[in-house]
């Protein structure tokens, strides 16, 4: 009997050869790229292009990163400016022309209290350098060690951040409630749960035997962002700062994500009028390029020289592009137009919830918005009495959302909050568009038979 050759693959697309490269040489704690198998090639404000030709609207925007959307004329102006000037890209931490327009530049937009009395520290260049820096600094202006954080905190992958986020393993650092409306652990949300949240604080600093020694310092989120977009009350941000003051405890506001406008203020401290002793700043602050900084409060600045030092805090190419991303945000208003869209936005996917039992809640602060994703017909676990989250079915909508054309992120407790962080220069047709999608895309994940997990198999 002839045996019949099995008929040769066909040749692979260019942009698969590229995936199905990565999958075989990269690690295998890639992130974005599993549920995103995009090969971007082009780029511009919302929309990214992909080798295959499709488009997408952008509502990752490297992770929150890109407040003009991608390539913006002047960041990309200002890049070539410093290209073309035949400046020195590598200074280490020398100074520039270039970085004291940026100083100047940041400076300006920082609320003016904590502006006229603050230093500035340039570190690696990722938001989990600053955050490590903000540690080292309090624990060497007080002469303390513990921290205190706060549950379902973010601040970023290195040992000191990863051990002051909730998803710590190790635990170092003493854990507080956040405060959170949907799933609030005392069930009773609102401004009460708020209260309480505070007084919890409060009474394990009071406490001689509470088992938490006064901490070097307090970290903590105006907005959190992976913990599923979680505004913190202004009244408790309020009795936050009030708490650290009287008991000399510096307060470290880790604004990474929520900086430069995301939110609807310039800095989401302002929002509930506080001035905190430490900022933490990165993403929208490099215009897309690496950049974190801390600024401080002076009379923290104990530090010797070289105490905390490194090779690459001198980009030259993301301090000019930093610099051009906040005067833009700030000449045209964009915070203002961040909170005023923003808004709309969560009314409109409010509204959205009436036709879809899956969206348990919608939440946010200006343009960082999350949609909770639930089980509607599972009874709720524990004490809580809202519906059980649905991580395989919001992954559903995630993929649903990227076969229309829209990039999200999926974030929060159990990887059920679909987040939204488009960039501030977005139009009004844009979030139309992305709202449209969105809703589109819930309805064909709820129509697609979608596996349940098993109830206690969360993670
Ligand atoms: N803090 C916050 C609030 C963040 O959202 C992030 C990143 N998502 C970080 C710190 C860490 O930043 P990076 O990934 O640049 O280290």
């Amino acid at each position: 009997m002839a045996v019949t050759e099995p008929a040769p693959a066909p040749p692979l697309a260019a942009h698969e050869g590229i995936l199905r490269r990565q999958s075989l040489r990269e690690s295998a704690a890639r992130t974005y790229a599993r549920s995103l198998p995009i090969v971007p090639v082009r780029a511009r404000g919302l929309t990214i292009e992909g080798a295959d030709g499709r488009r997408y609207l952008d509502c990752l925007s490297g992770a929150g990163t890109l407040a003009l959307g991608h390539n913006h004329p002047v960041v990309l102006e200002a890049i070539k400016k410093v290209l073309d000037s035949g400046a020195p890209l590598h200074v280490l931490d020398l100074a520039t022309p270039v970085k004291d327009a940026f100083v100047t530049e940041l400076f300006s937009t920082l609320p003016r209290q904590f502006a006229d009395d603050a230093r500035v520290q340039f570190c690696g260049p990722a938001g989990t350098d600053a955050v490590e820096a903000a540690f080292k600094l309090v624990r060497a202006a007080t002469g303390r060690s513990g921290l205190l954080a706060f549950t379902g905190a973010y601040h970023g992958m290195t040992e000191g951040a990863l051990a002051a986020s909730g998803g710590a393993e190790d635990v170092r650092v003493t854990r507080l409630p956040f405060p959170q409306d949907y799933r609030c652990p005392f069930g009773i949300g609102g401004e009460a749960g708020a209260r309480t949240a505070a007084r919890w604080t409060e009474n394990l600093l009071d406490d001689p035997k509470s088992g938490t020694p006064t901490p070097a310092g307090m970290i903590l989120e105006p907005v959190q962002g992976e913990g599923g977009v979680n505004p913190a009350p202004d009244g408790w941000m309020r009795r936050m700062r009030e708490v650290t003051e009287t008991r000399s405890i510096p307060l470290i506001a880790d604004e990474v994500q929520t900086g430069v406008g995301r939110t609807g203020a310039f800095w989401a401290v302002e929002h509930s009028g506080i001035v905190p002793d430490v900022m933490v700043l990165s993403k929208a602050i490099g215009g897309s390029l690496p950049l974190a900084v801390i600024v401080y409060r002076s009379e923290l600045d104990t530090w010797q020289p070289g105490a905390h030092a490194g090779t690459f805090r001198g980009n030259q190419l993301a301090m000019a592009a930093g610099t051009a991303t906040l005067a833009y945000v700030r000449e045209n208003g964009l915070a203002e137009r961040a909170g005023v869209l923003g808004g709309r936005m969560l009314a409109n996917l409010r509204s959205l919830a009436a036709d879809h039992p899956c969206v348990g809640d919608v939440r946010g602060r200006g343009l960082m918005i999350g949609v909770e994703i639930v089980d509607p017909e599972a009874r709720p676990q524990g004490t809580g009495t809202e519906p059980p989250p649905d991580p395989v079915l919001a992954a559903a909508v995630q993929q649903e959302c990227l076969s229309r054309g829209l990039i999200v992120e999926l974030g929060g407790r159990y990887s059920t909050v679909v987040r939204l962080l488009p960039p501030l220069t977005l139009t009004d047709e844009q979030a139309t568009a992305v709202v449209d999608r969105l809703a589109d895309a819930l309805a064909a994940a709820e129509r697609s038979p979608h596996r349940r997990l098993p109830t206690g198999s969360l993670r």
